[in-house]
């Protein structure tokens, strides 16, 4: 029997995730084995345009809840407004977010069925939904088979599905959809660097800092700056400097590590990691990080790793393709320099 295949399009203040289009292009490939249609989701103010563009991606139709209470996401009124709409859905896919995080397993409570978090790889055979998802801090892979027989609810990690080309000549069908919006509890007042700032989990690249960054004895800091936690935090924002000559050059983002943002050298937001962000980059460069398992949970389905770390024993070399045993204040300077160039 063909599947009702429907994705939440998560966006923030109308901007959608790039990952909200890979979902709809997994949602495409589920509707070709298990037939169905697929039905983009979305819930904001303002997101008719967001309705058109999911068309072009490959919904064959999109529902859109419009009202002004729903400018800003707040988990209450957008759960009870997916879980209607979707109540007869086979399967829900939603793209990996800290508001899907949320808006997941609050659906899935509202439609009595459970949520399998974080899915890089998904198949179907006999009518089955067949999920990878990392599992331990991504030391295993738990293959999960789901029968679709009731709503089940997937996440899909950022970058971990191809992005389809939007096509401008597909039609489909936009519906404005009228529902009981629950009145948000919450008031959002304003937003932060985290929420507006470069997206690391979109990122095809990413450079990232550890407490490396500040080790480099030979900058004095200014005379200013008499306080020894202060001059720590001015070296490595030396070393970030440096990490993020790097990104520019490559159009990439900064990441960082736990003792690194725990340090104060850079803001939470740049945090990969178990507690941090899980980043799927094409590129992921790390310097003057040891490789702690609670960092590599968040990097190690990276494409492509190098590694720059004075000790050549430091674990990351182990997950690195490539290695480089330096000091990353020598080794960043000409390599930004010859990328340049280049
Ligand atoms: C519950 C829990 C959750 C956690 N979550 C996270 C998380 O999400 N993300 C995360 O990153 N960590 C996390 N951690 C912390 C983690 O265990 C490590 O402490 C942390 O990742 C270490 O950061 P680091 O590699 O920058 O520092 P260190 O381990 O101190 O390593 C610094 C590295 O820099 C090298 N180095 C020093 N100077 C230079 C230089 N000049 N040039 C080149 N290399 C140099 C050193 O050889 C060393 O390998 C978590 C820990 C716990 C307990």
């Amino acid at each position: 029997m063909a599947k009702d295949i429907f994705v939440y399009i998560d966006h923030f203040q109308g901007e959608a995730l790039p990952a909200s289009w890979e979902a709809v292009g997994a949602a495409r490939s589920l509707a070709e084995s298990l037939g169905g249609d697929v039905a983009a989701i979305l819930v904001g103010e303002n997101v008719g345009d967001l309705a058109e563009q999911a068309i072009q991606y490959g919904a064959d139709k999109a529902l859109h809840v419009e009202d002004a209470s729903l400018a800003d996401f707040r988990p209450e009124p957008f759960s009870s407004i997916v879980a209607k709409i979707a109540s007869d859905a086979d399967v829900l896919l939603m793209p990996t977010s800290g508001r899907t995080r949320e808006l997941a397993a609050m659906v899935g409570v509202d439609l009595d069925t459970g949520v399998i978090p974080d899915v890089i790889e998904m198949d179907t055979a006999d009518g089955a939904i067949m999920a990878i998802r990392p599992i331990y801090a991504g030391k295993l892979l738990s293959k999960v088979t789901i029968p679709v027989n009731r709503p089940q609810i997937l996440t899909l990690r950022s970058r971990a599905f191809p992005k389809p080309e939007p096509d401008s000549n597909r039609s489909g069908a936009v519906e404005g959809v009228e529902v009981e919006i629950e009145q948000p509890v919450t008031e959002v007042t304003g937003y932060g660097e985290t929420e507006a700032g470069v997206s690391l989990s979109d990122a095809a690249v990413i450079v990232s800092g550890g407490r490396g960054t500040a080790n480099n004895p030979d900058l004095e800091p200014p005379a200013d700056i008499t306080d020894e936690k202060e001059q720590e935090i001015w070296r490595a924002q030396q070393g970030f400097k440096l990490i993020g000559e790097l990104a520019d050059v490559l159009g990439g983002a900064v990441g960082a590590s736990r003792a690194a943002v725990d340090a104060g050298y850079i803001p939470y937001s740049h945090q990969v990691g178990q507690t941090g962000k899980v980043v799927s980059p094409d590129l992921y460069i790390a310097a003057g990080i040891s490789g702690a398992i609670q960092h590599l949970a968040g990097m190690r389905t990276a494409k492509t790793i190098v590694a720059i770390n004075k000790d050549p024993d430091a674990p990351i070399f182990k997950l690195a393709r490539f290695g480089v045993v330096g000091d990353l204040f020598d080794v960043l300077p000409p390599l930004t320099e010859e990328l340049k160039n280049r």
